[in-house]
């Protein structure tokens, strides 16, 4: 391994370039002062940029290669938003500008939220949330205030399909919910038998992946919420991953009452990394009172903030969400426009297909027929025969330039892989990727040993991922334990 920067430090190196300062000089309070000089490392300019540029090396992202992680949609994000978003109008503005100064900001929430409305089928959009879990929370938070107004706090229990993403459990929690989890059939989908069975009068909703996380578009949606309804319930609708049926289907035309999308995955925002997200929730009226602040109207004058709902569940983040990455989001959606937006999703499926198929006679399909956006294979058969497991797998594709797919995930999947291939992918890196996934099965027959040594072209091999999460090394320890 290379020589870290602090290694590489030389007494009296550096790029001290700043001239003496004309002000006077301020002396701080001796307490405010640090009691020895920083430990920077002293070095060139020439050596701090190749730091830098060895450390963007070790990262892998979408502009590096084919990046199938499932439920991430990792598609390519288009240089032009950058140039959007990097506009002085919107990167030199203060939150607290009067609105009259700040109405193409103003303009740009309000196109965003209708072009969302019409894709969703809802009549109101917050971009409060900063991501997609964050999204859920406000949801239920809306959803919570809405049997609380009616007088029905017993409504005390989320239905939540096994099927769903890992954070909708985990939201409805956070939301002082109890979570009632029900089994998919056989199908993939939502079991209605049981769906029937866990609705009553103590259901305050469902809330429901769609596609769902085995890569299925729930066939039953429209009996799903009929129930959920018909037992006095709202319908959540996890839209983080809109790419297979946005300009489609719309999810306030199948019955749902609130949903979130990930603008960070969908609309072709960076992500990775750890954000800035932004997790838009939309709703249907009868929520509407609860929204959080920061709605914008347009008004004879022009744009401005409308003050919150008596009822609202008040802010969920600072000023108005990721600004930012609402800019990048409606620069999408203004650059695909009316039919762009449901051909990305048809390209989105037809290359899941495509991949899929391709797979199929290798790969074990738990959940065949055609997928949505992305499809899960299972390896537990190639375990059993020789040893190799899905992590395996996923580390040999490392050697080969790709990364991985979404592993172990989802649950009721044993040894999953969870492919999601994006549209933006053409169908030659499509079917290098094939390649990939075919002979690494090969190898997995006649070689297991070298898969379990995979893989070995990376900054890191294997670490210890269980000792690397509790117990992470994130500072130089300059020799000291
Ligand atoms: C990614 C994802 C989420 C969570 O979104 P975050 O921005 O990571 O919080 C929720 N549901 C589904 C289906 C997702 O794919």
């Amino acid at each position: 391994m290379s020589k870290l920067i602090f290694e590489r430090s030389v007494e009296g190196r550096g790029c001290s370039l700043l001239p003496e300062s004309p002000f006077e000089r301020t002396e701080l309070p001796a307490r405010l002062c640090r009691g020895k000089a920083p430990r920077l490392p002293q070095i060139t300019e020439n050596d701090l940029c190749r730091h830098y540029t060895s450390l963007a090396q070790r990262s892998f992202g979408v502009n590096c290669g084919f990046y199938p992680l499932g439920s991430c949609t990792m598609k390519y994000n288009p240089k032009v938003n950058e140039v959007a978003a990097s506009l002085e109008g919107f990167t030199e503005v203060h939150p607290y500008q009067p609105a009259y100064a700040v109405q193409g900001c103003l303009e740009v929430l309000d196109t965003a939220e209708r072009y969302l409305c019409k894709i969703t089928g809802m009549d109101a959009v917050t971009f409060q949330p900063a991501a997609g879990a964050h999204g859920e929370y406000t949801g239920l938070l809306l959803i919570k205030a809405y049997h609380h107004h009616r007088g029905e706090d017993h409504r005390n229990k989320i239905i939540v399909p096994d099927s769903a993403h890992g954070t909708n459990p985990a939201s409805a929690t956070m939301a002082g919910y109890a979570v009632v989890s029900i089994p998919s059939a056989p199908d993939g989908c939502v079991d209605l038998d049981a769906l029937r069975a866990a609705a009553g009068p103590d259901t305050a909703g469902i809330m429901l992946t769609n596609p769902n996380t085995v890569g299925l578009f729930d066939r039953n949606i429209l009996e799903i919420t009929k129930i959920v309804h018909d037992a006095g319930g709202l319908c959540y609708y996890d839209g983080a991953n809109l790419n297979a049926v946005m300009g489609i289907a719309r999810p306030g035309d199948m019955g749902f009452d609130v949903v979130h999308l990930n603008l960070h995955k969908t609309f072709s925002t960076p992500h990775g990394g750890g954000g800035p997200g932004s997790g838009a929730v939309g709703c249907k009226e009868l929520l509407t009172p609860f929204l959080p602040a920061g709605q914008v109207e347009k008004t004879g004058e022009g744009y401005r903030f409308a003050a919150p709902g008596e009822c609202s569940i008040g802010r969920v983040k600072s000023f108005y969400g990721n600004f930012l990455v609402v800019v990048r989001a409606l620069c999408y959606l203004l650059m695909l426009g009316c039919e762009g937006i449901p051909a990305a999703a048809q390209g989105a499926v037809l290359n899941a297909n495509y991949m899929m198929k391709k797979l199929s006679s290798t790969y074990d399909i738990p959940y065949p027929g055609p997928c949505m956006h992305e499809f899960v294979m299972s390896l537990q058969s190639l375990k059993d025969d020789c040893s190799v497991s899905a992590m395996d797998i996923a580390k040999g594709l490392l050697d080969r330039g790709i990364h991985p797919p979404t592993m172990y995930f989802p649950l009721i999947v044993h040894e999953a892989l969870m492919v999601e291939p994006t549209e933006t992918e053409s169908r030659e890196t499509l079917n290098e990727a094939i390649d990939a996934f075919l002979a690494l099965y090969e190898e997995a027959k006649e070689n297991p040993q070298k898969l379990h040594e995979a893989p070995i072209t990376t900054p890191v091999g294997r670490p210890d991922e269980v000792k690397a999460a509790r117990s992470p090394v994130l500072r130089h320890r300059f020799g000291e334990e």
